[in-house]
């Protein structure tokens, strides 16, 4: 959508070609339906990719101002919660309204043409691209491929732009895809009596028993394994570790507070004070009640014991899991659940205008790119950057 925007106000002749019934649908669900557009930290720490270290080049040229003035200039009102931008409304139908209001303002330049699913792209020898629809086929001088990962495929994005790059039979490199920020599946059994519980805490991934990332926020426990922000920020690594079939773990610090000295000398203080109590009595006020439970449990203390009596080493064990508690993930929950993918068209394959180097007059944004965005609207200002730029050069080149 905003590729087109950008070549229409430079006076291009646009087809939009949707697969689905409506354009724009995943922007609706996006930041638990307020859409979380941009964020005023952006650099490249925010993003990954496996083939590129270095996005700046294009953010210097479409970046958090150029997106919030982009904005601005479809009348939309926003507001900045922690460096978070959202539409004022706090409701993203409204950034998909204002993109749809502008597309409609250059109906004499746009056409969108909806329940038009792409198959196949074909590279003709003077630079043209034919797009095979079902029966029908376009020409277009140029072809900006904007159809997303597989990520959520009920909101359009089936992964079917992988199979669009592969039909131009250029061998161009598409870099594994797999899901991220995503929830992770663990193997322990136990999980389910402690599932729905939420606390505060820090996740740390290790691969191969290498630390690769860590995130602190709150951690979300479910029946089968972990969620919330920081199991998001961490999973892409968690993905493509579970694809090598390498061995993944998350370490939880549910007492992020206190470094794990100071946490071992308040439960000593706290026994000496409480030691009369059973450790279920000893327990309340500490954390989570069923948190706790099962710490006791995993540690071999039964609730009905004194404090006094715990043997050294069962205590030992139990207030060690407060600061790293380890689960073993078995793989990260599928691509209908993940926000986002990892993977994709490899950024060597690209020029600095998104042209396809092999293709020149195909261009790749967003989502299809190996770039992926960590949580905090980076992945929807990828979309915007690549989009924006995009339709400029399309135009232009
Ligand atoms: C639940 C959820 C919440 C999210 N929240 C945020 C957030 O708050 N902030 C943020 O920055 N990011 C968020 N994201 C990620 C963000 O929405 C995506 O990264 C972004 O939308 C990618 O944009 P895109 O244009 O590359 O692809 P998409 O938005 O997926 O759009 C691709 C479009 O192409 C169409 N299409 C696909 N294949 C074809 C074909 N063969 N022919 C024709 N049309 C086709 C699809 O129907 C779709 O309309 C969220 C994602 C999800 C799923």
């Amino acid at each position: 959508m905003i590729a087109a925007i950008s070549a229409a106000r430079l006076g291009a002749e646009v087809t939009v070609l949707e697969g689905g019934d409506r354009i724009g649908r995943k922007i609706l669900s996006t930041g638990n339906g307020k859409c979380n557009f941009t964020n005023k930290k952006m650099d490249n720490t925010c993003f990954r990719s496996n083939t590129t270290a270095d996005i700046s080049p294009f953010l210097n040229k479409f970046g958090v101002e150029d997106t919030l003035a982009f904005f601005a200039s479809l009348q939309m009102l926003y507001k900045e919660k922690h460096g978070y931008f959202y539409p004022a409304s706090e409701q993203a139908s409204t950034v998909l309204d204002v993109l749809r209001f502008e597309i409609e303002s250059h109906a004499a330049r746009i056409t969108v043409l909806t329940a038009c699913k792409a198959r196949t792209l074909t590279y003709q020898k003077n630079g043209t691209v034919k797009v095979q629809c079902g029966t029908e086929s376009f020409m277009f001088d140029r072809v900006i491929l904007a159809c997303g990962s597989k990520a959520s495929p009920k909101t359009g994005s089936d992964g079917t732009g992988y199979q669009l790059l592969r039909s131009l039979k250029c061998g161009c490199q598409i870099e594994e895809v797999v899901p991220a920020l995503v929830q992770l599946r663990c193997k322990e059994d136990y999980l389910k009596a402690v599932a729905g519980v939420r606390v505060e805490g820090k996740v740390t991934l290790t691969i191969e028993g290498k630390v690769v990332g860590d995130e602190q926020g709150e951690i979300q426990l479910t029946d089968y394994g972990v969620s919330g922000i920081p199991v998001f920020q961490v999973s892409r690594f968690a993905s493509y570790g579970c694809v090598k079939g390498q061995k993944v773990q998350v370490h939880l610090d549910v007492m992020p507070g206190m470094d794990a000295e100071a946490f071992m000398q308040y439960m000593s203080q706290r026994k000496e004070k409480l030691g009369e109590r059973t450790m279920e009595q000893f327990c309340a006020g500490l954390l989570n009640k069923k948190l706790c439970m099962q710490f006791c449990k995993m540690a071999g203390i039964s609730l009905e014991q004194p404090v006094a009596k715990v043997p050294q080493k069962a205590w030992n064990q139990f207030v060690a899991l407060f600061k790293k508690w380890t689960l073993h993930v078995d793989k990260p929950n599928g691509f209908d659940m993940a926000q986002v993918c990892a993977g994709g068209l490899s950024m060597k394959e690209i020029d600095s205008h998104f042209a396809m180097k092999k293709c020149p007059s195909v261009y790749v944004v967003g989502e299809l790119l190996d770039v992926d965005g960590i949580c905090g609207g980076y992945n929807l200002q990828w979309a915007w950057t690549s989009g924006y730029l995009a339709g400029q050069y399309a135009t232009l080149d």
